[in-house]
């Protein structure tokens, strides 16, 4: 019998390998800043989501020692027994005060966030609104709640009006959306967005994973449309991208975030975040609030970027982020751009259907990279467009 079981396992990776979306994990041996060394080989790391750099800075990395002399490595604990400490609080103070909202709480990872919230919030009765490109972790927290979900058109208020029209509901209508769009880099036309839930008394879900740290001088998507608080819009973020630590967190009224520490799974039934991870975000938080050459920065390197794809007429999306996709044809051509990038000391692997529809390279650009390493992807670009014309 086992035998059998592993058959169907080997074919269903063998047929992943013949339509070349075989799936493997690259580690590295040490990091520096955007230097990193896999399998020996020296990189400039053009895949990280370390949008600030802050994972490296050394204030971040000092509060996260002295977190482990205070309360050692791990929680031991699920936050609602014994795991959660005094700095779980101040982060979350922080937080409020970072969005402008009334409550937070933080949970163990984005994933673990939108996987718990989604379902706490929604029940039988009610309607999910959902983006057609929503992040996974979205996906699988609607799939997980009792509601019925309804997809529209990426970012196209028309046919969500449409179908939010055409729905009848007797419970509570709930519009989710990814504010920064993970493998496109476009933003949600979250004004918008804010209205129609305004004039339907609808819950407005953001999942600002990619928007915080990067809008709104570091506040976040919400920040960026400079939109008022409202009860009834619920901040959801993460710890791990350009707050350089990890886990995730939700901002919103306090009502919300009672019930969530009363009915959110992954946050009730799993072990709390470590005490030195929550003071690496608390550092980087300060730093994003108080610092704003370290977002400078990270602009002025994006412009630079986005001014080489212009005059090489590289094909990307309508980006307005740090996440700069470069689009081809095919998988094929896309892996093949990944290795000149490669060979060039460049690390940016291709990203490939199921992920995305159109194969792609999905570079990302930090405050982190110096001026010579911007200077590098540019000829790398240059190098790509001689070799192998993307569409
Ligand atoms: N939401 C979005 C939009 C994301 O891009 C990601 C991760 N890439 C997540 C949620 C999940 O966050 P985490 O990595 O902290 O689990």
């Amino acid at each position: 019998m086992s035998k059998k079981i592993f058959e169907i396992f080997e074919k269903k990776l063998e047929k992943l390998k013949q339509e070349n979306i075989y799936r493997s994990i690259n580690d590295m041996e040490s990091r520096n800043m955007m230097e990193i060394t896999i399998d020996g080989k020296n990189y400039i790391n053009f895949s990280s989501n370390d949008y600030l750099g802050l994972s490296q800075h050394p204030v971040v990395k000092e509060a996260a020692k002295t977190a482990v002399e205070l309360f050692g490595a791990g929680a031991s604990a699920s936050r609602l027994l014994s795991g959660g400490t005094i700095l779980h609080k101040k982060l979350e103070e922080l937080l409020c005060e970072f969005k402008g909202t009334e409550s937070s709480i933080v949970l163990n990872s984005g994933y673990t966030a939108n996987t718990s919230l989604i379902p706490a919030l929604a029940d039988e009765e009610d309607i999910i609104f959902s983006d057609e490109l929503n992040h996974a972790s979205i996906i699988d927290g609607v799939r997980l709640s009792k509601a019925k979900k309804i997809i529209y058109k990426h970012a196209d208020m028309n046919d969500l009006c449409k179908k939010i029209k055409e729905t009848s509901c007797n419970g509570k209508k709930i519009i989710i959306t990814d504010t920064v769009f993970s493998m496109d880099g476009d933003i949600a036309p979250l004004q918008e967005l804010y209205e129609i839930c305004k004039s339907e008394e609808a819950i407005l879900y953001i999942d600002d994973a990619h928007g915080t740290g990067v809008l709104g001088q570091g506040h976040g998507a919400w920040k960026h449309f400079n939109l008022p608080q409202d009860k009834l819009v619920i901040q959801m973020g993460t710890l791990s991208k350009a707050i350089g630590s990890f886990g995730a967190f939700v901002c919103g009224a306090n009502i919300f975030i009672q019930w969530f520490i009363n009915s959110a799974r992954g946050l009730i039934f799993s072990t709390a975040l470590p005490a030195s991870v929550i003071a690496s975000a608390y550092a980087s938080v300060k730093i994003i609030m108080e610092d704003k050459t370290i977002i400078k920065k990270l602009w002025q390197n994006i412009e630079k970027v986005m001014e080489a794809i212009k005059n090489l007429e590289l094909k990307t999306t309508n980006t307005q982020t740090p996440i700069i996709p470069i689009l081809f044809n095919n998988v094929e051509e896309a892996t093949k751009a990944s290795k000149i990038f490669n060979d060039l000391g460049i690390y940016a692997p291709a990203i490939r259907p199921p992920t995305v529809k159109m194969p792609r390279i999905r570079i990302t650009i930090s405050a982190g990279h110096t001026d010579r390493d911007i200077e590098m992807l540019v000829e790398a670009f240059n190098l790509l467009c001689q070799q192998l014309r993307p569409v």
